[in-house]
């Protein structure tokens, strides 16, 4: 009785694994990566910050992810609407248009030549109320996936002390303007460059003007920080003399880098092309690294062309920016932590039911009815812990770029009576209206992922049935056009839904991995975040469209076109196949380390009518099949995972014994490593063929007919 009641379970869970269910799950939306989660993180941060910060995608059009209060202050406007009404919400909105182009080009060669990934730049903005203004960014550059290659910036208004500059040059400009020529000509570069110079050196570490023709030049500091360095205040070969004091003073981590840049061809070419030449690098300053951003401009005037070379003590904000990337960084794990502690939760649940359910059963041996619903609550525990665990090996598989598709030939018929009997109870249970509809499909054979197409299909009925509250309706429609090329059809799947529906700011999202619309999703829904980053990856692999129409409180309507090709040939019958099976008076070996493993086999491999032996691990395995007689084995099943010698090992022992029987002996692998390259192994070791576990008792059965 017992037995009888574990077979059919096993054979049940076994056909159930090819339905990816979406049921109960209680993931919120953790991820490891920069995503909607980290973003919200980064507002979180963002909206404690002093200064201005926005982070904006690299790609065109440069749309903002995010921008904190003080920088609407900085444009003069009040709120994000105003914000984004004068910007575009790009970043190309916000610089002002004379600046973009060289800002742009400096930014981009900036995070090409250094190591960090940082950049600094100085351009104009214009305010809402037209005032135009100056500001800094500090920016660094961060490759992620959802949102490919984003900028993270720190701005600020550096107004007053342009226009603090800008008078100190106009003034000194009157000043020189006012003297007769030839005195200008011999005070220029003394006296202008040298006020304005004093000027700058207020704000700045140290600033030298050159001659880029002599290289004769002066330096002006203001800061005895620098005076420290013990560097030359005038002299003539500006470059190479900076480029040994350098040598000298650098932090010896950045001077290969600013070495193979800070020469005159390149500083020069830069200027010629950008108007600017910036970089960045450490100064060590009483044993300390102080970073340092040094700006070069060429000036030219009737007096000829003048360097002018600005440095400038940035660690303040440096370590800002480091300060922020270490948040970042804990954000990070704080997210994968959550994520790890979501899942463990999420895989114990079912396990306690099953751990549970199976003790109940145990005590309650003389009560058949306790057990079967014991049995019954087992099976759909582990009905569900093997969909997520499914869900979390194909996401991941999709991430490592290893999934393949499986083609072969597919029944469509046999797919839609599958999906009707999974939802037609999930709809039965919440009290939903579904129907179903393929009378346009005409031909029913076709080419293809079954197992795949079929998780398609139940993903987003299943959501649809999730996501639509009692008593309203879910429709399966499948449509074929009329033939395309010869011997393929496109195949239509509408799933339409009088449900929550999804808002105009998710649907963006909606196929990312791990995001889940909150806002919209009952507290009671669970759910992972996973389906539909899976059903568009495997629509996109089978080289299929996948669109979504949905308005909040009305429903939503997603639609899967596939090109399929038709088969002309009769499909055999899983079911009908099953009765014919049989296979008695064979003798199998069986490898498995796994007791209970094992005696789900030999209860399938028995009513097949196979006698089973055992053999607890690999190397024993070797031996019974060394020790026995000749031909006493019609085939092996082997595991691979064992203690003492494992499966792989087994099967190259066994073919390398003497005589043809080892040789041709059929060993089939049975193993819950099931990615391809799992099966590669298996063959390149020996083997015949490879059954995935949890196995279906129909493919085994038919596996082992082919070689018995
Ligand atoms: P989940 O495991 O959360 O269901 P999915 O990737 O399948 O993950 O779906 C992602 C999100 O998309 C859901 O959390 C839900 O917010 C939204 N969604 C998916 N299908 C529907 C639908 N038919 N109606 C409304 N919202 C939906």
């Amino acid at each position: 009785m017992c037995n009888c009641f574990l077979t059919k379970a096993v054979i049940e869970c076994a056909q159930k694994r090819k339905h990816i269910v979406q049921e109960g799950r209680q993931i919120a939306m953790k991820t490891f990566q920069f995503t909607e989660q980290t973003l919200s993180v980064i507002e979180e941060l963002g909206g404690h910050m002093p200064g201005g910060f926005f982070v904006y995608r690299a790609a065109p059009p440069e749309e903002l992810l995010y921008a904190n209060k003080p920088v609407f202050d900085i444009f003069g406007c009040g709120s994000l609407e105003e914000f984004k009404a004068l910007t575009g919400y790009t970043f190309r909105g916000m610089v002002h248009p004379e600046d973009y182009q060289r800002i742009s080009a400096s930014i981009k060669d900036q995070i090409q030549t250094n190591d960090d990934q940082m950049d600094y730049a100085e351009y104009r903005i214009i305010r809402k109320d037209g005032a135009v203004r100056w500001v800094d960014d500090y920016g660094h550059f961060l490759e992620t996936e959802t949102y490919g290659g984003v900028y993270t910036v720190f701005i600020s208004d550096i107004t007053e002390k342009h226009e603090q500059i800008e008078s100190s040059i106009a003034s000194q400009k009157a000043e020189i303007d006012a003297l007769s020529d030839s005195v200008r000509k011999a005070h220029a570069e003394r006296v202008t460059f040298g006020r304005i110079a004093q000027a700058l050196a207020g704000d700045y570490f140290c600033i030298y003007i050159v001659d880029p023709d002599t290289e004769n030049f002066i330096e002006y500091s203001a800061s005895d920080e620098y005076a420290k360095l013990g560097i030359e205040k005038a002299g003539a070969d500006f470059f190479a003399l900076s480029r040994r004091n350098m040598e000298r003073v650098l932090c010896p981590e950045d001077l290969r880098r600013v070495l193979a840049v800070f020469n005159k061809e390149t500083v020069l070419s830069f200027l010629r092309r950008d108007g600017i030449f910036t970089m960045k690098y450490r100064l060590m300053l009483d044993g300390e690294p102080i970073y340092i951003s040094l700006k070069a401009t060429l000036l030219e005037d009737e007096d000829g062309s003048h360097l002018i070379i600005g440095a400038n003590n940035i660690n303040t904000q440096m370590k800002r920016e480091q300060e922020f990337q270490k948040r970042m960084a804990e954000a990070k794990t704080n997210a994968k932590n959550d994520f790890l502690a979501n899942m463990s939760h999420d895989i114990r649940t079912p396990m306690n039911a099953i751990i549970g359910y199976t003790n109940i059963a145990n005590s309650h041996l003389h009560d058949p009815d306790k057990v079967q619903e014991s049995l019954e609550k087992i099976g759909s525990s582990s009905h569900f812990l093997l969909s997520l665990i499914n869900d979390i090996l194909d996401i991941s598989k999709i991430e490592s770029g290893k999934m393949r598709l499986n083609c072969g030939p597919c029944d469509l018929g046999a797919v839609f009576r599958r999906i009707e009997d999974i939802t037609a109870l999930q709809a039965r249970n919440k009290s939903l209206h579904i129907t179903y509809n393929h009378e346009k499909v005409r031909h029913y054979k076709v080419n293809a992922d079954e197992l795949r197409l079929e998780q398609i299909i139940i993903n987003i009925v299943s959501n649809a049935i999730k996501y639509t509250p009692e008593g309203k309706d879910v429709a399966l429609i499948a449509e074929e056009d009329p033939l395309q090329a010869e011997g393929r059809n496109r195949y239509r799947f509408i799933i339409r839904d009088t449900g929550v529906g999804i808002s105009e700011e998710y649907l963006p999202h909606l196929f990312e991995s791990f995001t889940r619309e909150q806002s919209t999703t009952i507290n009671s829904v669970q759910g992972t975040g996973l389906g539909l980053a899976i059903t568009a990856k495997i629509v996109e692999m089978m080289d299929g469209t996948i669109t979504v129409k949905s308005k909040v409180g009305e429903g939503s309507e997603f639609t899967v076109e596939l090109e399929l090709e038709s088969l002309e040939t009769e499909l055999p019958d899983d079911e009908a196949e099953a009765e014919t099976i049989d296979l008695a008076g064979g003798r199998v070996l069986l490898v498995e380390d796994n007791e209970i493993n094992a005696e789900i086999a030999r209860l399938v491999l028995e009513q097949y009518g196979l006698v089973v032996d055992h053999a607890p691990n690999g190397q024993i395995g070797l031996f019974m099949v060394r020790d026995g007689a000749e031909g006493l084995y019609d085939a092996v099943l082997m595991d691979i995972q064992m203690p003492v010698m494992n499966g792989l090992e087994a099967t190259k022992a066994i073919r390398a014994l003497e005589g043809d029987y080892c040789r041709r002996l059929p060993i089939i692998a049975m193993s819950a490593n099931a990615f391809d390259e799992d099966v590669k192994a298996c063959l390149e070791a020996g083997m015949d063929a490879h059954i995935a576990k949890p196995f279906n008792p129909v493919d085994l059965g038919k596996t082992l007919q082919k070689y018995i």
